[in-house]
């Protein structure tokens, strides 16, 4: 077999990993590349092999840098099966629809000044049709459930504890009568995040191919996190500002609902409106109801207990699904948190908030997630001051903060530790470091090999390893 590392290669978006099996090709993930605009667009518009050869597709997770470039693929000719567990099809469902819009309406947005400068139009990657149609060709397969991609190959989903839905893909491979199984962790969660399971390790594996997002840092606590989103309420409320968190629909949004909620109970939290500014942020709440399948102990017994309390639902909190809601957020006075995506401030509606408040000394942003390198978040978190939005300078007179413990990443101790219990159950024999930046990559490199790992990789993109 043969293993191409096409995405999240030395960078920590667009995952994508081709795996040639008995003359067969099965993509693993197919993610949106994100960071410098005009290059990730061409990147993401030209895949780097020929679609059409493709037979088919097992996602990790619903995140967009690992499903949300499917609908490009579909369009270069793929027509195979996209196999996931039920929750990531179901988030994918609202993801992909939310892609496609917020692509169409960048490119409006942007096409609308364009026409007025006379310069040629952009085109969208790809529309909400291309998505609908992406979405008749998900197969979903629960986790444990064996299932067979391509003759010769048997695959199955264990638990990755990171997001609803997310799997580490196990893959057991028949070469010519050579049994060998190579495991995709996908990304690896933590211990400790509401309604989720722990991440699972997979015994006698071959091969893995690990995520290393936070290859060489430790994460704060959760608690220290709360406290970090305690005292950012309380300044703006002070200050009368807004506390703008950009987060990404699925998964940090509903866990800053249930930290705030429970700080609010606490009686920690002020008098202060808190918004999710986010349509797609209702839908995917409803789809963690539909897969309890998916919960932890915690959540489950929550659920079924007979008191009054959801573990699902938020009080003082509201939802904005309309255009109109959210522009009437800009014109708000009085002091607000608001919630909204993109997380990395790439798209959406957060560029609309921090286009109308990063030069108010009043706000403060507050990042719960991870930057990626080029991202506008990562240029604010930097203190790039001015910065671009939509084509234009703002000056920065926010306060920028950041709260690590929210992260639903493991940690380099985290990392290690489920290297090591994989490679301790069975004969481990090559790991293949993606999905993390040059730094984190050959941090947990070195870490691996200190405590007696066989092999490690850090692959280029494009480079292709026999097994
Ligand atoms: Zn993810």
């Amino acid at each position: 077999m043969q293993i191409q590392f096409w995405g999240a290669a030395r960078s920590v978006t667009g995952s994508m990993h081709l795996l040639s099996v008995n003359g067969h090709k099965l993509l693993l993930d197919c993610g949106l590349c994100q960071g410098r605009r005009k290059e990730a667009f061409e990147r993401n518009r030209n895949l780097p092999f020929d679609a059409r050869e493709i037979d088919a597709v097992i996602l990790s997770h619903a995140h967009m840098d690992h499903s949300g470039n499917l609908p490009s693929l579909l369009k270069a000719g793929f027509t195979g099966p996209i196999y996931a567990t039920s929750a990531t099809r179901d988030l994918d469902a609202y993801m992909l629809l939310d892609s496609a819009h917020i692509q169409e309406s960048d490119v409006a947005y942007v096409n609308k000044r364009r026409a007025r400068q006379g310069k040629r139009l952009f085109e969208p990657l790809y529309t909400r049709q291309d998505a609908m149609e992406t979405l008749t060709h998900f197969t979903s397969v629960e986790y444990g459930r064996p299932f067979e991609p391509v003759l010769g190959v048997q695959a199955h989903f264990r638990d990755a504890g990171h997001i609803l839905g997310s799997a580490s893909v196990v893959i057991d491979v028949n070469e010519q009568g050579r049994q060998r199984r190579l495991v995709f962790s996908g990304d690896i969660g933590r211990k400790g995040l509401p309604i989720l399971r722990h991440p699972q390790v997979v015994e006698n594996a071959d091969y893995v191919i690990m995520e290393s997002t936070y290859g060489n840092r430790f994460h704060e606590s959760t608690g220290e996190a709360k406290e970090v989103l305690r005292q950012a309420a309380l300044q703006v409320y002070d200050r009368r500002g807004k506390l703008i968190i950009p987060a990404f629909a699925v998964g940090r949004t509903q866990e800053l609902a249930y930290r705030l909620d429970q700080l609010w109970e606490e009686g920690q939290l002020p008098p202060i409106d808190v918004f999710v500014d986010s349509p797609l942020a209702v839908n995917v709440t409803e789809v963690f109801r539909l897969h309890p399948e998916c919960y932890d102990d915690e959540t489950l017994k929550a659920l079924l207990n007979e008191s009054d309390r959801d573990p699902l639902g938020f009080k003082n909190m509201r939802y904005i699904r309309d255009v109109e809601g959210s522009k009437r957020l800009n014109e708000l006075k009085t002091p607000a948190i608001i919630i909204s995506a993109s997380g990395m401030c790439e798209a959406g509606r957060i560029l609309h908030h921090l286009k109308n408040n990063v030069e108010d000394p009043r706000t403060t942003v507050l990042f719960v997630g991870y930057q990626a390198e080029h991202t506008l978040g990562r240029k604010l978190l930097e203190g790039q001051d001015p910065v671009s939005i939509f084509g234009e300078e703002y000056r920065v007179r926010a306060q920028v903060r950041r709260a690590e413990g929210y992260s639903a990443h493991a940690d380099r101790n985290e990392l290690l530790s489920w290297a090591a219990r994989t490679q301790s159950q069975g004969d481990l024999k090559r790991i293949f470091l993606v999905h993390g930046e040059e730094e984190g990559l050959l941090a947990l490199a070195e870490g691996l090999r200190d405590q007696g790992a066989p092999q490690v990789d850090v692959p280029e993109r494009g480079q292709a390893f026999e097994l």
